[in-house]
């Protein structure tokens, strides 16, 4: 989403005529888009400040410090006092632009006036878009800090998202991301479409076989067999869901306030791997959250064990103040927490690496993003997200965000390696 949002803002301010610079010395105004989500992310954005008003001090230099996104919400006071000039509490680039241009502006609400940007292809894969469909979220996961650093649920009218994939695709976008903090719910606040509805629009919208559409993140709560079946009849829609389970405990579902039990996930997986066996299915896991015991750790790798992801992002909780979980004082112990994390880990890194093993010898269309560093390979990704190193082959030069038919060939640590056919 920050990808989306800073990729939006460089050509606003672009079109206004300024110049983007690889280096922090040469700049007139440096812009840092925040997250929240973890420590380590507001940590980091600490130091660059720190750096950056140094540097600003000691070359007296009248470069301005500008900070948007999430810790707008957690950390102005402290971000003024580091020496950043502006700190805007919601994403809202006319704001940005007219405080860059005019030196002033009005103060702006918290989400009242939160204001969607138009897309643009990704600046370094150019075949590739982000197009953001909701913003905030209205579900207030305890653990979660997003309701409160993006507000609640706005879905952007879906005239101006079916005009923006106009545009992208008229621009040469080839694979394009639909995005929002919980997708699945898009319409609930405006009534008016669905998601399902969102995907059969784009999908009409389209019209060509060779655009692919991908959407993040889902709620398993309102993943539903009409979204199931949506994303298997769809022609542009790939065969890939990103939903996260974060516990196979009840208990700590229940803390969480996720609003779907295990049994529930369980199914909504099964009725999708019932009509397709290749569908690859990723996920999020937060491991030592409220007192997690041993038994409960161990229904979190029986899950992992049954399901079988082929990818998975594994977090140890990290509590954020201002999050129902921190409210609440919901006990967790960080120790125990890393300890399960490691083994997570190596658990599903043998899954997944037995799972991708089965992958050589198969089929598939896959479209090419880079070349790889080495210069001896490309890389790309199959409908299903897998990614792929394509040996490079004297014969043919292959372009990005073309779609090639691919054998896979080998695995090498976790990667698949493929030939085009
Ligand atoms: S659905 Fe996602 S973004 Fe919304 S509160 Fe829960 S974890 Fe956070």
């Amino acid at each position: 989403m920050n990808r989306a949002d800073s990729n939006s803002l460089i050509h606003s301010l672009q079109s206004e005529g300024f110049l983007e610079t690889t280096e922090y010395i040469d700049s007139d105004i440096i812009i840092i888009n925040t997250c929240s989500v973890r420590q380590h992310a507001e940590d980091r954005v600490f130091a660059r400040v720190r750096l950056f008003n140094a540097f600003k001090k000691r070359e007296k230099k009248s470069m301005k410090i500008i900070v948007m996104g999430c810790m707008a919400q957690t950390s102005k006071d402290r971000l003024y006092s580091l020496g950043v000039d502006k700190v805007f509490d919601v994403y809202n680039e006319i704001k940005i632009l007219d405080y860059i241009k005019n030196d002033d502006l009005i103060e702006n609400d918290f989400n009242s006036n939160y204001v969607f940007s138009k897309s643009y292809v990704d600046k370094l894969y150019t075949h590739k878009a982000f197009l953001p469909i909701t913003h905030g979220c209205d579900n207030w996961c305890t653990y979660c800090i997003v309701p409160h650093t993006r507000g609640g649920l706005i879905s952007r009218p879906s005239k101006d998202i079916l005009e923006d994939l106009k545009s992208l695709i008229d621009s040469g976008a080839k694979e394009i991301t639909l995005l929002g903090q919980n997708v699945n719910s898009y319409g609930e606040d405006t009534k008016d479409m669905s998601f399902v509805q969102l995907l059969e629009e784009v999908d009409k919208t389209i019209n060509d076989s060779d655009v692919w559409i991908r959407f993040t993140t889902s709620h398993p709560k309102d993943f539903d067999k009409n979204l199931a079946d949506a994303i298997i009849n769809l022609k542009s829609v790939c065969e890939h869901i990103h939903l996260p389970f974060q516990s196979g405990s009840n208990r700590i579902l229940n803390l969480m306030d996720r609003k779907y039990t295990i049994e529930e996930y369980l199914e909504k997986v099964s009725y999708l791997r019932n009509i397709t066996k290749d569908f690859l299915i990723s996920t999020d896991i937060i491991v030592g959250f409220a007192d997690e015991t041993d038994e409960e750790f161990t229904e979190t790798l029986n899950v992992i064990k049954s399901i079988g992801f082929e990818e998975a992002y594994l977090y140890k909780y990290s509590e954020r103040a201002g999050t129902v979980a921190h409210e609440k004082k919901i006990a967790y112990d960080p120790n125990n927490g890393s300890l399960r994390l490691s083994k997570l880990i190596e658990i599903q890194r043998a899954i997944a690496l037995s799972l991708l093993t089965k992958q050589v010898g198969t089929f598939h269309k896959v479209m090419i993003n880079s070349i790889a560093k080495d210069k001896n390979n490309y890389l790309g990704r199959t409908r299903e997200n897998r990614s792929i190193v394509i040996r490079l082959n004297d014969d043919k030069v292959l372009k990005t965000g073309e779609i090639y038919n691919a054998k896979i060939i080998d695995i090498r640590g976790h990667s698949l390696i493929a030939d085009i056919i």
